[in-house]
């Protein structure tokens, strides 16, 4: 009867253990290996905000990047080569969301499928009664599922053009941190009175990029962002880390709202001298 009871508690002990100690424990293990000067040079070169973080952003930066290439599985899509650069770079870009926040926000994310350029879908949609199918032109999308899909040529575009309209890495984690709530609605994990403001100013923001699009009114932010919330979130996104001087200009309530949720002022920390126009890309 002892043995039987000693047995009960060492399985429950270690059940205990595995479940809410484990992957903490192993990420303090893994974060005791020092970051390669290899990879540091990577972020340099293929990061350019990474530079320009003050140090105890850059330290947080390093430890998130690698929990992630530990944590997370990347796959080559169509012949492609997932080489180092490629880990750097998606891993680099998607941990800058988080660099403020905590690492288990992205816990949820298991792999990261990369195809060499923009990919075809074939989407089918049924309305119950109506079957239709689409062909779709992607630079990348989200799954709840934990799975994120990225074209490189266009990581690759948003990582040489750090203050350009569009980031397809930043863009697609995004949708991962709206998930976290469980719906994709455009409004991330908020409580209280932040979430009260999030939804006033975010509405509001919202309806004022359709309504601008519905005059035939040429909006600084991309339209695609009128899609639907979850959409106009993700473009926010990009543009709050690649152009957040102009977003404040325009939307300073907007601005101050994606400064409460990702914890992280870019204004002094990342903003660029150079605003380039606009290029279009495919569909997210
Ligand atoms: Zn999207």
């Amino acid at each position: 009867m002892l043995t039987y009871t000693l047995c009960a508690l060492a399985v429950i002990g270690a059940s205990v253990f595995y479940l809410f100690f484990y992957r903490g424990w192993r990420r303090e293990k893994r974060l005791q290996k020092p970051f390669p000067e290899y990879w540091q040079e990577k972020l340099q070169a293929q990061v350019p905000v990474y530079s320009k973080l003050p140090s105890e952003l850059r330290h947080q930066l390093e430890q998130h990047v690698q929990l992630f290439l530990a944590e997370k599985s990347f796959y080559g899509c169509d012949g492609f080569e997932v080489d180092d650069t490629v880990r750097l770079t998606i891993a680099g870009h998607a941990c800058l969301l988080i660099v403020a926040r905590n690492f288990s926000d992205f816990d949820d994310v298991s792999s990261i499928l990369v195809y060499p350029d923009a990919y075809h879908v074939r989407e089918v949609e049924s309305d119950g009664i109506v079957v239709s199918e689409s062909n779709q032109i992607r630079a990348g999308e989200a799954s709840s599922r934990g799975q994120v899909v990225l074209a490189w040529a266009e990581c690759e575009e948003g990582a040489v053009n750090p203050a350009g309209h569009h980031n397809v890495i930043l863009h697609e984690f995004a949708h991962q941190l709206d998930y976290l709530d469980g719906t994709a609605d455009g409004a991330p994990p908020l409580s209280g009175e932040q979430a009260r403001h999030w939804q006033q100013t975010m509405t509001r923001a919202y309806e004022h990029l359709r309504q601008s699009l519905r005059h035939h009114q040429k909006p600084w932010l991309d339209p695609y962002g009128a899609t639907e919330p979850a959409e106009f979130f993700a473009v926010l996104t990009e543009a709050f880390f690649q152009q957040p001087g102009h977003l404040q200009e325009e939307q300073p309530e907007v601005f101050e709202a994606l400064r409460g949720f990702y914890r992280f002022d870019p204004i002094n920390l990342l903003s660029h001298p150079n605003d380039p126009d606009k290029h279009a890309a495919p569909p997210r």
